[in-house]
């Protein structure tokens, strides 16, 4: 599919709206350029309510503690093309957390991108992007050890989201130098 008309397309999509209960705001970001495709689980509600990618606590994380990049470099669409298995914020749950991902997104969407998009790297953020994209491995071996998709390299990393202390205290390895396998 051509990449505008993709990108109109999804920024046009409604799919979700009778499941959601709410009008989907589909987030995009990026062209067919970019050197980087991060791909991560679904935007945050700051995020529907901003419109403005990774604009969170998580985001937070993510640009200045992980990548230690400024806003600029990060939202600069020729470096990095930023979507997700949901393009849309999937709504709360009764426990306040954000409902799962649908994945219908991603089978109808992010299989497009990945064809639709000249990036040299992928960076996956999180389990279920993971889990989508490779369901055959474990998480872990994921993330201390680099992948490939469509011949490009893919590097794995867990979920920056505060909610995910669990898996960075149980996997101490993670950030340190040289922490590959
Ligand atoms: S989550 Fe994806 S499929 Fe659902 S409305 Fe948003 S763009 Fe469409």
């Amino acid at each position: 599919m051509d990449f505008n008309k993709m990108k109109k397309n999804i920024l046009m999509c409604q799919d979700c709206k009778e499941k959601f209960g709410f009008t989907p705001v589909p987030i995009f970001h990026g062209n067919e350029r970019s050197k980087i495709m991060q791909i991560s689980q679904a935007p945050s509600n700051n995020v529907h309510k901003t419109k403005k990618p990774f604009n969170d606590p998580t985001g937070a994380k993510l640009k200045y503690q992980w990548y230690q990049i400024t806003e600029d470099i990060f939202y600069n669409e020729d470096n990095f093309y930023i979507t997700a298995l949901s393009h849309s914020f999937p709504g709360k749950n009764a426990k306040g957390g954000d409902n799962p991902p649908p994945l219908s997104c991603a089978r109808k969407w992010l299989t497009k991108e990945l064809d639709s998009v000249d990036n040299q790297l992928f960076i996956i953020i999180g389990s279920r992007a993971a889990k989508f994209l490779f369901p055959d491995e474990d998480f872990a071996d994921l993330v201390f050890q680099n992948r490939v998709i469509n011949n490009k390299p893919a590097i794995v990393l867990p979920h920056p989201s505060p909610l995910n202390r669990k898996w960075l205290k149980d996997h101490p390895l993670f950030g340190k130098k040289g922490y590959q396998k």
